[in-house]
């Protein structure tokens, strides 16, 4: 097979030796003679395997002591409600960046008042809205780090007088993040961190406990960090994909490495989408993306050529979100810079 140039969105790339690791998993896990697909979640094999994975997620992103990490199924899009469940007596305040975003909100309203204290909408979320207020009195503020969607990215996170929760699905893990400066946060592992399946979230906790509703035990936080992440049967195959790869970015150099590799290409795709008359790029310039960037051709008519051209190139999955139509080049963590520079050179000649 000629190789193949991953752009997908998510489930998205991951480093060869990542698969590798989770076959050989598979096959003979931790040298028992037995698949990882196969033991108890509370054999001493996997019980280390969430402690190692907890652990090296610790190291790479500097998360401090009085954080909870808890691997639980549903996607992000259950942390929509969870949020929301655990934490919202008064008021939840949210930050509309995107379609995701908005999902976030209208989950969240399930669960009582919500307030949008700006939003990009207005302009199809080309942009962050800059100028807003956190209200004081809310119980917490909810923001989007990254806008998988549309393509845009929080460079900065503002100073929230109240708990700040972040959904940082899609660039996790990509960039050096303050994580002190949050109360929660959450990232479905299929964008940055591994196979879909488990979600990861980061939560300190002494943000908890402090609603007055009754919380269902598999919506309750504080239920699976009693248990240690095990209140049921935890995603166990996709936990230990994910292990494998945060030790894949722990030997290639930490997240300092994945965040220079990401601005290289970034930087790359981007510099071509400007200078490229036959492309346009759909953010304002200083809110985009570097996990994904999202284009468009001046003259529409060019697209029937323009997808035969990559596609002959081996690249796979840069076709826009169906609600957005155009182009998204999705470079997270594990895709080579190869690969920007191949779609680089398809514009390039398709441009001559
Ligand atoms: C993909 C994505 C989601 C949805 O994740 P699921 O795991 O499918 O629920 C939520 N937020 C962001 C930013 C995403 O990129």
């Amino acid at each position: 097979m000629s190789k193949v140039h991953n752009f997908s969105a998510g489930p998205s790339i991951l480093p060869k030796e990542v698969i590798d690791a989770c076959v050989e998993g598979i096959q003979n896990f931790s040298g028992t003679g037995l698949s990882v697909l196969e033991v108890s979640h509370r054999g001493k094999e996997f019980i280390s395997v969430v402690e190692e994975t907890q652990a090296t997620l610790k190291e790479l992103m500097g998360i401090p002591e009085a954080y909870e990490i808890l691997f639980l199924g549903g996607g992000a899009s259950l942390q929509f409600l969870m949020v929301a469940y655990n934490l919202l007596e008064t008021k939840g305040a949210y930050l509309k960046t995107g379609v995701w975003a908005a999902n976030a909100v209208k989950e969240a309203k399930y669960m009582g008042n919500v307030e949008v204290v700006a939003s990009s909408e207005d302009k199809n979320y080309s942009y962050i809205p800059k100028d807003y207020t956190i209200p004081a009195d809310a119980d917490y503020f909810h923001c989007t780090s990254n806008n998988t969607i549309y393509g845009s990215q929080m460079q900065s996170f503002p100073e929230s007088p109240v708990t700040m929760v972040c959904d940082m699905s899609s660039d996790i893990l990509s960039r050096q993040v303050d994580v002190s400066k949050f109360g929660l946060i959450y990232a479905g592992a299929q964008k940055n961190m591994g196979p879909a399946g488990v979600t990861v979230v980061i939560v300190r906790k002494d943000i908890l406990g402090k609603v007055s509703r009754q919380i269902p035990s598999m919506m309750n936080y504080k239920v699976h960090i009693d248990k240690e992440t095990m209140f049921n049967t935890p995603p166990v195959f996709p936990i230990f994909a994910v292990l494998q790869n945060l030790k894949w970015v722990k030997k290639v150099g930490g997240v300092d490495e994945m965040q220079k590799r990401a601005a290289a290409r970034a930087n790359l795709l981007y510099d071509e989408i400007d200078n490229n008359p036959l492309f346009k790029g759909t953010i304002a310039a200083e809110d985009r993306s570097q996990m994904n960037a999202c284009f468009v051709l001046n003259d529409e008519s060019l697209e029937e050529k323009f997808n035969a051209a990559w596609k002959a190139a081996g690249i796979s999955g840069i076709k826009g979100h169906r609600s957005t139509g155009g182009y998204r080049a999705s470079m997270y963590n594990a895709l080579p810079i190869e690969s920007v520079e191949a779609l680089v050179n398809v514009m390039r000649n398709f441009n001559k």
